[in-house]
């Protein structure tokens, strides 16, 4: 079953759950993160990032381009890392084979510093984490052309006459809107660059929220527990919203929101939603 969860500006559908599936449709960016299992909800977006190639992220890949094909929904563009190409491709190229019919597709491989350009002023920068497989997170920003302050005097007309005379009358700025960061050690995180923790929405990973997990297991999966984030989240988080996903199936939803109203620091826990 579907979460949604709304931030500030955002609307993210989907469903995480660790090991098993995590695929989260941002309706108004209309993109898709992963796609660990099939949902008939979830055939959307003009654009699929994958993060990495672990069962639970991209395992449904086939069975979601066909749903995608049999409702004669556009051409798809899958960004992945560049590890996780070739064996796309393969898997791809021998899914057409077997079912006789070519996908509706175009592969777009994301490189570690190399922002890519999305249309509609967005950009996405792809963000190196540290996990058992190379994978992405991902920063979504809005860049927007604003209007130098020297000239805000000035009229519609004038602006546009300066403009077409070649004047530099505007200067860009970047508004970081979404940070997807999945599977990582929490020291993947301690490398990202403060913009990911500018982001107005950052969804972050949280496999283990308690003791019941020995953190020497936790450190063997590579993956994030509570008490690695918290510190993380009050030193340098400075958007509005928090979501957290990838839980473990070792809590119950009721108990989830249980640990976090008793573990969260205030301040923070009026930040921290759960898919
Ligand atoms: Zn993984």
């Amino acid at each position: 079953m579907l979460s949604e969860v709304k931030t500030g500006s955002l609307t993210l559908s989907g469903f995480s759950l660790a090991g098993l599936c995590t695929s989260v449709y941002v309706k108004e960016l209309d993109l898709l993160l992963d796609v660990g299992s099939f949902l008939p909800e979830l055939l959307r977006g003009r654009r699929l990032f994958l993060s990495h190639g672990h069962p639970d992220h991209c395992g449904a890949l086939v069975s979601w381009l066909g749903g995608r094909r049999l409702l004669g929904m556009p051409c798809v563009d899958l960004h992945c890392p560049p590890d996780l190409a070739p064996h796309l491709l393969a898997l791809l190229q021998a899914a057409e084979r077997a079912q006789g019919f070519d996908f509706d597709y175009r592969l777009l491989v994301l490189h570690p510093g190399v922002d890519a350009d999305l249309g509609k002023d967005l950009v996405v920068s792809p963000l190196p984490l540290q996990h058992k497989l190379q994978t992405f997170g991902y920063l979504f920003t809005r860049r927007v052309q604003k209007l130098k302050q020297q000239w805000h005097g000035l009229s519609g007309d004038e602006i546009q006459r300066r403009k077409s005379a070649g004047e530099d009358l505007f200067r860009e700025e970047h508004r970081p809107l979404l940070a997807y960061l999945p599977d990582t050690l929490p020291e993947g995180l301690d490398a990202l660059p403060d913009a990911v923790f500018a982001a107005s929405t950052l969804m972050v990973e949280c496999t283990f929220l308690d003791d019941r997990k020995p953190m020497e297991a936790v450190k063997k999966g590579a993956h994030i527990h509570l008490d690695d984030l918290i510190p993380r989240l009050e030193a340098r988080f400075r958007g509005d919203d928090v979501v957290l996903f990838h839980i473990s199936r070792l809590y119950r939803p009721e108990e989830v929101q249980q640990i976090l109203a008793r573990r969260l620091p205030a301040a923070l826990a009026a930040q921290v939603q759960v898919l």
